[in-house]
């Protein structure tokens, strides 16, 4: 199919050639980048992350007082198209960027094309698993629509290696009036071995779907050779750093593959034009191969070149006989190329192949090494699917066994553990006298125990124990009661990061997205049960929700602080006559999942957002817009931020934010019984409280007891009124 050859950003009315390659930018080769070499190749667009840029806090600052991305990279005049950095949301720490946030920011910084925080798929995840990650993709996308009123914002297909699921995403996409189409978490998928057929199969159906007009941009690609095989499927913008990172690892590319070594490139008879091998002369392209910069240079050049010649090519049969002949040479040469699989995928493509790209894990379908290919953080933004190391693993650990735990949830390669007898019989007693301490499932506790039981540290141990008779032997030896001891801890952390390791938010938040109707309910109600702090109020629900509402008036401006799930245990009547119910926390996961109860539920006056309580309150105030309170909902917050604030050097920075809160009354509580382990701390907790009540000049207004909380209405003393605000 014969594809537009230019495309117009809404904008600024930039136009821009098709095909087109856009190079991830780079600050520490923006000389290059926008030398007037590469502006004659055709250079007329670059990729920026734009998550690099939110999360430096004095730069936000900049672009909110009206610098924009266009100034900070130095006045490049051609499309700016940013990432959302979609990896690094998801490197499996809880405090993650705001889905909405970052298309918002990268709208204010008037990027040209924005990217959602669309959630990645490796290929080895599973058909349930990547059907969740497009539904929640989907959703974001169509939030991030409406923010979007400089950028053009870029649909991105998800669906992993599900033929049906990318069919069916592409058709969603294009129902929600897309503009500018991305074809996601493809790099896996043909990276470095050129195994073609399933995203050149995608690319066909996809642009069947959205017709010749629209631009079709493939995240990651960034190869001349399989540039010019997606082209010829009808995909016609692509970006990658991989002028830069290939030429880190040696290689020069040519048309016909990359190489590494000057007999390669003579076999292929190939004679590159491009300043860098012609300025060469008349040593020619041979000598620069072992030179890194220049070798990025001359990557950067081809693959620029080879873009603008398929469009030339574009809507004739040139473009097959280009294809062929990139095709025979690199068969011819195939020795050259150890395990592409051009011939057999392009074979397959041809054939019009539907088929699954089987969800296999193993080299041949890895993710990108960053430490080899793609460099730290500030590398570039390599599209969707650069970091092996920041992607979670959302399976569910299969516990009872204790093969292919991946505790961490880290996306490390799952590990399979294999223990003794006598390693298996001690993991379960420690289990069991675990449990009954800690609020945590015996299986659970087991499968973290045999993780921790193979790190390299407790090798010495493992040799002692096995050496024991019996278990009654073990459990006397010194190691065995070290490991023990040290265990404690390892439990108290992974009990602090409030989620068992056996849920899949995705889960949740997809299973809520979808539901509609008389399902809303329900889904809540096991949404709630899911989330371990949530979970303890459920018993009491009703009650706990008669006695919060029973401090609020109506008329009143609420807000949640450190909201979790909380909004959604409340019952329909809840929000009713207040002038809003602001939800702030600074878990993006709970944020998001508010946002879309609300939306569901249709509670207009409930907004929710992502908001770190370090952060301060002028950047609350920037996102809410509002700048004072009747009351301000703490519910088992102050002690929880109280030892943060100790924990990192004793400087009280979060609690007097807290402390000097825009609110006219808090509502503040804490817990009665350990959130991680079964014993009572009301007492210590309600010293806390107390303690905070003090230091900052409240008295008491009212008690508050519900379900397993305790704790005050709290007012500022009259005598500091001028200084509540
Ligand atoms: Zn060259």
């Amino acid at each position: 199919m014969t594809t537009k050859n230019t495309f117009t950003t809404k904008s600024s009315n930039i136009t821009v050639p098709l095909p087109l390659f856009i190079p991830v930018y780079r600050p520490d080769y923006s000389f290059e980048l926008f030398s007037e070499d590469s502006r004659k190749y055709g250079l007329s667009a670059v990729m920026v992350n734009a998550f690099l840029l939110f999360r430096e806090r004095r730069l936000k600052a900049a672009f909110e007082q009206g610098h924009t991305l266009r100034n900070h990279i130095g006045g490049f005049d051609g499309m700016l198209c940013t990432d959302s950095g979609a990896f690094q949301q998801l490197s499996g720490r809880k405090v993650g960027v705001d889905p909405l946030e970052i298309v918002k920011f990268q709208n204010m910084i008037k990027t040209d094309i924005a990217a959602p925080l669309d959630l990645i798929t490796p290929p080895d995840t599973g058909f349930d698993e990547t059907r969740r990650r497009m539904i929640i993709s989907q959703y974001r996308i169509a939030e991030a629509l409406e923010v979007c009123d400089y950028s053009d914002l870029a649909g991105i297909q998800q669906g992993g290696g599900f033929f049906s699921l990318r069919q069916k995403h592409i058709r969603q996409l294009a129902g929600i009036g897309i503009k500018y189409y991305g074809i996601g978490s493809m790099v896996p998928f043909f990276n470095k071995n050129h195994d073609l057929s399933f995203t050149c199969g995608v690319i066909r159906d996809a642009r069947s779907v959205i017709g010749e007009g629209a631009p079709m941009h493939v995240y990651g690609a960034g190869d001349p050779l399989d540039i010019a095989f997606m082209f010829f499927a009808g995909a016609n913008i692509f970006d990658s750093s991989s002028y830069a990172h290939y030429a880190q690892r040696g290689y020069y590319m040519t048309p016909y593959g990359a190489v590494n070594k000057r007999s390669a490139c003579e076999r292929l008879g190939f004679e590159c034009a491009c300043p860098v091998c012609r300025d060469n002369e008349p040593a020619g392209i041979f000598d620069i191969i072992p030179g890194e910069p220049l070798r990025k240079l001359h990557n950067l050049f081809l693959i620029l070149e080879t873009v603008r010649a398929l469009g030339e090519f574009s809507g004739n049969t040139r473009i097959e006989e280009y294809v062929s002949v990139v095709y025979d040479r690199h068969i011819e040469n195939i020795d050259l190329f150890p395990g592409s699989m051009l011939a057999s995928s392009w074979e397959k493509y041809l054939k019009g192949d539907k088929s699954d790209k089987e969800a296999e894990t193993g080299k041949a379908m890895r993710f990108i090494d960053p430490d080899t290919e793609g460099g730290g953080d500030d590398f570039c933004c390599f599209g969707q699917f650069r970091d092996k190391t920041g992607i979670p693993s959302i399976e569910k650990p299969s516990l009872p066994h204790l093969k292919g735990l991946d505790a961490d949830n880290c996306g490390r390669e799952p590990k399979t553990i294999e223990l003794s007898e006598i390693e298996q019989e001690a993991i379960e007693v420690l289990a069991a006298e675990s449990a009954v301490v800690y609020k945590m499932d015996r299986s659970v506790i087991a499968a973290l125990l045999a993780e921790e039981l193979t790190a390299p540290k407790n090798t010495r141990f493992r040799s002692r124990i096995n050496g024991a008779e019996s278990i009654k032997e073990a459990q006397r030896l010194s190691e065995y009661k070290t490991f023990r001891k040290n265990m404690r801890a390892v439990l108290y952390q992974k009990l602090r990061q409030y989620k068992e390791p056996d849920l899949s938010a995705n889960e949740l938040l997809a299973g809520f997205v979808e539901c509609a109707g008389s399902d809303i309910a329900s889904t809540v109600d096991s949404l709630l049960r899911t989330h371990v702090s949530t979970r303890e109020r459920m018993p009491d629900r009703e009650e706990f929700a008669r006695t919060v509402h029973g401090f609020i008036k109506p008329g009143d401006a609420v807000i949640d602080v450190g909201c979790g799930f909380a909004p959604l245990l409340w019952p329909a009547g809840f929000f009713e006559n207040l002038s809003c119910y602001i939800a702030v926390d600074k878990d993006a996961e709970a944020t998001e999942t508010v946002r879309v109860f609300a939306k569901k539920c249709g509670i207009t006056n409930l907004k929710a957002f992502t908001w770190d309580i370090n952060s301060g309150l002028p950047e609350l105030n920037r996102l809410t817009g509002i700048d004072r309170y009747d009351i301000a909902l703490m519910l088992k917050l102050i002690p929880v931020v109280s030892r943060a604030d100790q924990a990192s050097g004793g400087a009280a920075g979060a609690t007097s934010i807290l402390g000097d809160f825009p609110a006219a009354r808090l509502l503040a509580t804490v817990n009665r019984e350990s959130m991680t382990k079964r014993e009572s701390i009301e007492k210590r907790e309600l010293s806390v409280l107390k303690q905070f009540i003090r230091a900052f000049d409240f008295s008491i207004e009212a008690g508050f007891s519900g379900g397993s909380e305790t704790g005050y209405c709290i007012v500022k003393k009259l005598t500091q009124q001028s200084n509540i605000w």
